[in-house]
């Protein structure tokens, strides 16, 4: 398989290179931002750090970190270090909790992002000759405009599908001969599911790859949509408060880690109790720095995510640096009588097992001071036609490789097959009803 590149100069950068192109847009962020961004400005103080303090990549770890609370304090725009004048769009996150957090774009962030999407479509194989079906949501959401700009800047067709109203999605899949699909893994396996109750052959389709991101997924739930949707599933990742997607993308070559564009973002793994930044391999906290954003730059931005970096070359000659497949959210995860548990690796043990479903609920209660976790998950439809027998001995067996997977017990449940509830965007794993 031979590699398409979008800037095939940057992407393929010998580390020296790589760096002084960093060092030199830090400096120049951490000036401008010290100037024009009263937050960081406050919080440089407090840490006696001028920007003349960062003479070298190393001393990023001066500068204090910026949380999603600092966005929220300063709701709406108060961190846009450039007037409400020079901003063409903004974007916001729906937060669970309070105010959603705001991001804003001048023209030439547009136009940044539009290639890195570009850049991104590429690492997975698209061509100008694809036809590129986009179901992440269009709105307020970075998704469906983020990849939407990519994909024209590549000069692929795109289908603005956004998300939902799957029949409608899957009949012009079959007539327009979508090639590429971008929607969240949740959603991809939505489709799948329909396509299959639609009688509709997956190989009488065109897809050829699947673009997923905006959460966490594994390895085995990759290998059921590719099964599934006759296609080969890469990773993306990004956030808006770093830009939104197209921050690190897997190459279709080794689909084994995402290559983060560090010539526009910088990234750290840091312990997410101390704070302290780990070495390459280690796997903590995902942090980044933008070093090109004019509207809404972040310096050491906390995603919560749980990731490590590692720095060799990869087969198909990118120097960029590999991020790991984000395994979960540090405030995804679930202490369970002590334990440690991400959704994922839950997801993890049941997509290995016969006969179960890609759909499954976590749902942890207290009951008195003990925390309890529950697995819904649903059974395939030959399986629940079996007998009684066979679905306690399927319930056993995934209770039993959760205990030794994960170290917690937890009951499961074996559901009715499409009794779970379907993502049309991001899907809901758990249910924590331990704070009501
Ligand atoms: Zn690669």
């Amino acid at each position: 398989m031979s590699t398409i590149y979008w800037e095939e100069e940057i992407e393929t950068l010998p580390r020296v290179g790589l760096e002084s192109i960093q060092l030199k847009r830090l400096q120049s962020l951490v000036a401008r931002v010290y100037k024009t961004v009263e937050p960081y400005r406050r919080k440089m103080d407090v840490a006696a750090i001028k920007p003349e303090d960062i003479q070298n990549l190393n001393d990023l770890k001066k500068l204090p970190f910026t949380v999603k609370e600092d966005l929220r304090e300063n709701y709406p725009f108060g961190m846009f270090a450039m007037p409400l004048d020079d901003i063409v769009r903004v974007h916001a996150s729906s937060g669970t909790t309070g105010k959603p957090t705001v991001v804003g774009y001048t023209r030439k962030d547009i136009d940044t992002w539009a290639g890195l999407m570009a850049r991104a479509l590429a690492c997975a194989g698209t061509t100008s000759g694809d036809m590129v079906h986009n179901a992440y949501g269009y709105g307020l959401f970075t998704g469906g405009l983020g990849a939407h700009y990519g994909a024209e800047k590549l000069g692929a067709t795109v289908i603005p599908v956004s998300g939902g109203n799957t029949k409608r999605q899957i009949t012009i899949m079959k007539d327009f001969g979508s090639t590429v699909l971008l929607s969240t893994p949740s959603y991809a396996l939505n489709l799948a599911e329909s396509i299959e109750a639609m009688g509709v052959d997956p190989s009488s389709l065109s897809l050829r790859v699947g673009i997923f991101g905006a959460e966490p997924w594994s390895e085995n739930m990759r290998e059921e949509v590719e099964r599934k949707l006759n296609l080969k599933a890469v990773d993306i990742y990004g956030l808006s408060e770093v830009i939104g997607p197209g921050v690190a993308m897997e190459c279709l070559q080794t689909k084994k880690g995402l290559h983060v564009f560090e010539d526009h973002f910088l990234p750290e793994i840091i312990d997410p109790e101390s704070g302290e930044v780990l070495l390459p391999g280690e796997k903590g906290e995902l942090v980044f720095t933008t070093l090109t954003k004019e509207a809404f730059p972040i310096i050491r931005y906390r995603t919560k995510d749980i990731s490590s970096l590692y720095y060799e070359t990869c087969e198909c000659g990118r120097t960029l640096v590999r991020m790991e497949k984000v395994t979960g959210r540090s405030d995804d995860m679930l202490i369970i009588r002590g334990v440690n548990v991400f959704p994922s690796q839950v997801e993890h043990v049941l997509m290995g097992i016969d006969g179960v479903e890609p759909h499954y609920q976590i749902i942890v209660e207290r009951e008195g001071s003990m925390d309890t976790m529950s697995v819904e998950v649903e059974v395939s439809d030959t399986v629940f036609t079996d007998k009684i027998k066979g679905l306690e001995k399927l319930t056993q067996h995934i209770t039993r490789d959760i205990k030794d997977i994960l170290g917690v017990t937890c009951r499961v449940k074996l559901v009715n097959p499409r009794s779970i509830k379907r993502s049309e965007g991001k899907a809901q794993r758990v249910i924590d009803n331990r704070k009501i």
